[in-house]
């Protein structure tokens, strides 16, 4: 029942982007969302000072999202547990590996009928259940319905409020009894869209969420021809291909998703073509295939801190379509894979994706 409460767990580069975006929406909106927000931040030392500290005296994140000044109702919090108790929504922003543990040790502590958005890229994979969507993790541990925000999304461009657009999923749940609001599309809407980020919500949790998982593996690809110097004919082929793979694996295990979020949203083939251009995951393939480092060595050189999702997306993605007998099904995403992981050229990813069906 509003005013929500919320908060956002995750204080990296995106994370501190929506946390800014949503700070500046609850402000706005007294009557559907309480001003202060709070912000889970993985406490580190900054030349001696608690990276919490500096955000709320200072109001920059001087590590993840330097020189833009956030809301003055965004508060850092070092404390996972005193972040989530009171919160209606929770918005969850943190690289995907290090999800399990925090939802482990929120178990308990949130409130019954609290609703989250995952803007997670990345899956959980589970021998048993299958590829599973972080929402779907989410909800699985939590017992609360979870949405995902995803879109053409490169987060310098939206904390400087460059104008983008982007897709939030959300299927409102059946079980919300009592007097008032649920979260529903229109809350949902007041909470992220902004003159300078636009915001289509719609119902197709998994289109949204697989779109977004795999184009950080097309982005890899993109970034070794880019680095090898091959241009942007071989960028478009390899986003080409990429872009049939993510539709195929997308009907192929979740058949509910719609192919007009992969084409249509900007959840879909605009975050793809984003990426591509001039996301992180490029940067680390593009320095791989320019140094001969490895994706961690590039990782870790590159982007101080920050991450590139795709390098342990192709790892889930790889182990899944092993385990379902399909990774012939998938040349691109298996090529990546290969590369990353099975020290094959990169040079070679034009025959590793050919098909040749036809040619002695
Ligand atoms: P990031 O790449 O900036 O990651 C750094 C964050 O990870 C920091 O907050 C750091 O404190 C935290 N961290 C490091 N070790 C940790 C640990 N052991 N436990 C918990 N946290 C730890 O993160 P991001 O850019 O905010 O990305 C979050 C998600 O959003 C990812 O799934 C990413 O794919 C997605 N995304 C990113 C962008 C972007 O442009 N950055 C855009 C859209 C979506
Ligand atoms: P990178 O993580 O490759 O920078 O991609 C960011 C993103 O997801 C843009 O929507």
């Amino acid at each position: 029942v509003p005013p929500f409460r919320v908060c956002v767990i995750g204080s990296g580069n995106w994370g501190t982007t929506i946390a800014k975006v949503v700070s500046e929406n609850t402000t706005l909106r007294p009557q559907l969302f309480h001003e202060q927000v709070k912000m889970w931040v993985f406490e580190e030392k900054i030349n001696g000072e608690n990276l919490t500290h500096i955000i709320n005296t200072k109001h920059q994140n001087v590590k993840y999202l330097p020189n833009i000044t956030l809301p003055d109702n965004l508060v850092a919090d070092p404390d996972l547990i005193d972040t989530v108790h009171d919160a209606d929504i929770i918005i969850f922003n943190i690289p995907h590996q290090f999800l399990p543990r925090l939802i482990t040790q929120m178990k308990g502590h949130i409130k019954p009928r609290a609703r989250a958005i995952s803007c997670l890229k990345g899956f959980h994979i589970d021998k048993v259940k299958g590829v599973c969507l972080m929402s779907s993790y989410v909800t699985d541990n939590l017992h609360i319905a979870c949405g995902a925000l995803s879109g053409a999304n490169l987060a310098p461009e939206v904390a400087k409020e460059k104008w983008s657009e982007t897709t939030v999923a959300y299927r409102i749940p059946s079980d919300f009894q009592g007097e008032g609001k649920d979260v529903d599309h229109a809350v949902l809407k007041a909470l992220f869209h902004r003159p300078y980020f636009h915001v289509n919500v719609v119902e197709d949790v998994a289109g949204v969420s697989v779109a977004g998982a795999l184009k950080n593996v097309v982005a890899l690809g993109c970034g070794f021809v880019k680095g090898l110097g091959w241009g942007d004919n071989a960028s478009s082929a390899i986003q080409r291909v990429g872009l049939g793979e993510i539709i195929k694996f997308g009907k192929l295990y979740f058949p509910d998703s719609e192919v007009e979020t992969y084409y249509g949203e900007s959840a879909g083939v605009a975050d793809l073509i984003t990426t591509c251009a001039g996301g992180r995951n490029v940067r680390v393939a593009s320095y791989m295939a320019k140094t001969g480092k490895s994706a961690e060595e590039s990782e870790k050189e590159l982007l101080n801190g920050q991450s590139a999702q795709g390098i342990i997306t192709c790892k889930e993605v790889h182990e899944w379509l092993e385990h379902d007998g399909k990774i012939d099904e998938f040349p691109l995403f298996e090529a990546v894979y290969q590369i990353v992981y099975g020290g094959k050229n990169m040079r070679d990813l034009p025959k590793m994706i050919e098909d040749l069906e036809g040619i002695d």
